[in-house]
């Protein structure tokens, strides 16, 4: 059975191979739309940043080597506020009010935060504490020069960067189109939210996590319905999801059962299925194939199992559709509280509990009952990544675990 890494592998070398420039075109959103947006063009700075000499603290500027020996008595010469900067020089024994984010006069070279002051008059100060030169002020371009690259193509389009975007004037940014990806929830037994289940259903709950999951790896889900297991609803659901999207995604009908015919519709329709299993506990009936334009998966049915399906291949796959610079599955490192068995068939993924204590993530499994358990998997919030081996791993040991929150 393939491990999780070639499983990957071989997901990604598929996009590689039909990689076309035109294909996920970039588009033009509006700023405050371009939050974790995968950024398609290079950003440069269009100014100094900051643009001028300015304070960083409410005081006053003065020449350092006037305030040496303290107390000392300045003369007040102006004011320089935040949009309007004073029209001054400072000279010996002199001194500018100034504000934070106001440019920095002339002849000063330092600010003497208004804490460390005393207004003795309308026009004079005392210093109560030196200030070192450069102290309490920026100088113009410390941050960033003009023509200097601030973010490049690739990035998902953080916090931080829609400030940097906003300030050098960028009210337009060029990102990459999110892939529709189609998902298709399968099953006799399914029901919609807003049903009640009779005798022997259940409500149908993939759809809803999956799309969770297409949304926050920056895709477009497109809801293609629940089809029956038989091959006519099938046939007909499948083929719309082949025919009109960058993927198409199903869940369940890919195990061993009798009425598990997915795979059977994929062969139907011409998908070339690369790999149906993986050594992956949950998720190991996951099917990976691609026909023309689409790349198709099927999703193991069980909750967790799609989840981890998902995470582990489709998210990769999307983020390398949109070029993002950085396409692997975010996982971190944790210790153990208790020893965890492993297996040599399957590497495992179980709901855990990690919390952050003395310097370091401690992680513990969680209890619940299998790949169905929605409720105990809603009370874990990361899941250990067990490795594919013999033996135990012990308590204190160190282990990879897929953040879950
Ligand atoms: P399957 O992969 O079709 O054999 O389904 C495996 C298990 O997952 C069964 O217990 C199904 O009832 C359950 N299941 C399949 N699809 C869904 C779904 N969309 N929502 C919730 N549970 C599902
Ligand atoms: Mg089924």
């Amino acid at each position: 059975m393939l491990p999780i890494e070639r499983g990957l592998e071989i997901v990604l070398s598929t996009a590689k191979s039909k990689e076309r420039t035109d294909w996920m075109s970039a588009e033009s959103v509006a700023l405050l739309d371009s939050m974790h947006r995968i950024l398609r063009e290079d950003v440069f700075c269009d100014a100094d940043s900051p643009p001028f000499d300015k304070a960083i603290r409410d005081g006053f500027a003065v020449r350092a080597q006037d305030v040496t020996q303290v107390p000392a008595v300045l003369t007040i010469i102006g004011e320089s506020r935040a949009g309007a900067g004073a029209d001054v020089v400072v000279g010996e024994g002199q001194s500018c009010e100034i504000m934070t984010g106001a440019p920095f006069p002339q002849g000063a070279n330092a600010v003497v935060m208004i804490e460390n002051t005393e207004r003795v008059s309308s026009s004079s100060v005392r210093i109560l504490k030196s200030a070192r030169e450069n102290e309490g002020l920026l100088r113009r371009g410390a941050e960033a020069r003009k023509g200097d690259k601030i973010l490049q193509a690739g990035r998902c389009i953080a916090l931080a960067d829609i400030g940097v975007l906003a300030s050098t004037g960028k009210a337009k940014i060029l990102v990459s189109r999110k892939p529709r990806v189609g998902v298709i929830a399968t099953g006799d037994e399914l029901v919609d939210v807003h049903e009640t289940p009779q005798a022997g259903q259940i409500r149908n709950s993939n759809t809803y996590t999956v799309c969770a999951q297409v949304k926050e790896a920056g895709g477009e889900p497109v809801l293609l319905g629940m089809a029956r297991d038989n091959l006519d609803d099938l046939r007909e659901k499948i083929k719309r999801g082949l025919n009109e999207h960058d993927l198409l995604l199903v869940s369940g009908g890919v195990s061993m059962g009798k009425y598990d015919l997915v795979e059977k519709v994929f062969a139907e329709f011409g998908v070339e299925v690369l790999f149906d299993k993986i050594a992956m506990k949950p998720g190991k009936p996951t099917v990976f194939g691609h026909r023309g334009n689409t790349y198709v998966f099927g999703l193991p049915g069980n909750p967790l199992s799609t989840m981890v399906a998902f995470h582990m291949f489709v998210r990769p796959l999307i983020l390398f559709l949109l070029k993002a610079a950085d396409t692997a599955p975010k996982i971190l490192e944790a210790k153990l509280d208790a020893p965890t068995k492993c297996d040599p068939e399957r590497a495992a993924l179980v709901p855990a509990t990690v919390r952050f204590e003395s310097g370091g993530y401690r992680i513990r499994t969680a209890p619940w009952k299998g790949s169905s358990d929605l409720v105990g998997l809603a009370r874990a919030n990361a899941l250990i990544m067990i490795p594919r081996r013999e033996g135990v791993l012990e308590a204190g040991d160190s282990a990879q675990f897929l953040p879950m929150e």
